[in-house]
């Protein structure tokens, strides 16, 4: 008799947890729903606890068919500057492992057709080709965010000066406009080495042989047909690669918990059902020290219970932790925190230091809301447990994610400042959270919590067997079958 041989797929991950994530839970919906093989080839900044950790318990359960294979950072020493931003940095790591990248795909067995990329592997598409595969680039965010980045290369040509200095808000074809304060970190400045790069990723895309965004149909219908064949974006751009949205993919909670999330599970089972908030600002993100001072008061002035995942203040760069998330820097807490906060709200409140296990909080009955960087894997680790958000962008697409989030989507309460550019006060930040969780008696008549609901039972239907989403994957894997 003859035995299938699965279909040997290959997924690239850059460095930083919000691209392994979701690049390790696509590869195993491959494995576990398409029968496939896969190898991730997962680029670490080996400055990472978290990044570590994840690739561990990734490996543990030593899943059939299902390989990571590591590529350490390279030295980057005379190819980046000190103050090159994450984007450079990223780009330049994906370009220098290149060598690497080619010489494991060509010698890995069974014989792989089809090389998957994140955004920042698209310079790896000319490899793939030369070795005869498949190519697809996999954008771990929102279907509004692919459509920019594959129109920022139009843009260039249309917007003369800065885009943050326009008056008007900057149009894509088929999809809202987004404002300039909104746009992405690699388009504040279009003098920045960071711009080329990513403009250079808006420009890979359209090399591949499709598209796989990590959302879903129900959610962001407008922009995925704007982005499909014959849809206004790709007219424009006379694109025609095919677009799947295959999401949301969120990390799965690991079947064994560690000592210090058992504790934070243990003291939320004993907290009223969604009482708590959530604060966190993702793998990378920081705030000034008078920022972090407002946000401390804030919770306490809200009377709210929380669990806040703390991380001591830098000034300046709004992603200082990217590459070391989840390292504990040893300061402690009241070096910080506000004289006195700890022992005032120790009662109803919990610090984290660093990095926490997200999922395994958020799905929690007692969560009611999260006060979050708005990085797309964070909001959908919230919205897939349906738990409303309070929208604190910092970085990357974040801006647009808020928005997205709070002006179109209805799930999230917003400050009225941006925090990128100035501090939000403590009694706003009281405010948003009272506005999220409500008074006891009040859960009941939270709209944004009735549209968060809404908005996971759409998601488990998009994953679920003949879900939008569910179909998408089916018909990548039979493409790729042929
Ligand atoms: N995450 C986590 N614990 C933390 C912070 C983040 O498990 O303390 C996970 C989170 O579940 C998400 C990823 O790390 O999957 C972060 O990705 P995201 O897109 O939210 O933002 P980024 O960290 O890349 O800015």
């Amino acid at each position: 008799m003859e035995v299938h041989k699965p279909t040997h797929l290959v997924l690239l991950s850059s460095p930083g947890l919000g691209h392994l994530i979701p690049v390790i839970e696509l590869g195993k919906r491959f494995v576990f729903h398409h029968n496939f093989k896969v190898t991730i080839l997962a680029v670490t900044s080996q400055t990472s606890h978290a990044e570590a950790q994840i690739l561990n318990s990734t490996l543990t359960p030593n899943l059939f068919n299902f390989n990571v294979i590591q590529i350490p950072s390279p030295d980057l020493t005379g190819l980046v500057h000190e103050n090159d931003a994450v984007v450079t940095r990223l780009c330049v790591m994906m370009r220098v492992v290149k060598p690497a990248i080619q010489s494991i795909i060509s010698k890995t067995t069974p014989r792989p057709s089809v090389l998957i990329v994140d955004v920042f592997g698209t310079e790896a598409i000319p490899i793939a080709r030369e070795l005869n595969l498949l190519t697809y680039v996999y954008v771990a965010s929102h279907a509004w965010f692919a459509a920019l980045l594959v129109y920022s290369p139009v843009l260039d040509q249309l917007v003369e000066g800065q885009y943050v200095d326009q008056k008007e808000p900057l149009k894509i074809p088929g999809c809202n406009p987004v404002r300039p304060e909104d746009v992405v970190d690699p388009m504040l400045d279009r003098n920045d080495r960071q711009y080329k790069e990513y403009l250079g990723m808006g420009n890979g895309i359209s090399q591949s042989d499709g598209v796989l965004v990590n959302t879903w149909e129900d959610l962001q219908h407008k922009d995925l047909q704007a982005l499909r064949d014959g849809g206004l974006l790709s007219q424009v751009l006379k694109m025609k690669v095919p677009v799947y949205s295959v999401g949301p993919l969120v990390r799965q909670p690991e079947s064994e918990t560690n000592p210090s999330t058992e504790s934070v599970v243990k003291w939320l089972d004993e907290q009223p059902n969604e009482s708590v908030l959530y604060v966190s600002f993702g793998s990378g993100g920081t705030m000034s020290y008078e920022q972090t001072t407002e946000l401390a008061w804030g919770l306490e002035l809200s009377k709210r219970r929380f669990i806040w995942v703390v991380r001591a203040p830098m000034e300046g760069a709004l992603d200082a932790a990217f590459f070391t998330s989840g390292c504990s820097r040893g300061e402690e807490v009241s070096n910080y925190l506000p004289e006195g906060f700890v022992s005032r709200t120790h009662k109803v409140g919990l610090l984290i230091p660093e990095w926490a296990q997200q999922i395994s909080i958020l799905r929690h009955s007692s969560i009611g809301g999260f006060l979050s960087h708005c990085g797309w894997g964070s909001t959908l680790d919230s919205v897939t447990n349906g738990v409303p958000l309070i929208a604190w962008p910092l970085y990357a697409e974040q801006r647009m994610n808020a928005t997205l989030l709070a002006e179109e989507l209805g799930l999230a309460v917003r400050p009225t400042v941006l925090p990128t550019k100035k501090v939000v006060g403590r009694e706003e930040i009281a405010r948003m959270v009272r506005q999220v969780i409500t008074d006891d008696e009040n859960v009941k008549s939270n709209p944004i919590r009735e549209r968060v609901k809404e908005i996971q039972r759409s998601a488990v239907k998009a994953l679920s067997k003949g879900g939008s989403s569910y179909v998408a994957l089916s018909n990548l894997a039979e493409t790729i079958e042929g």
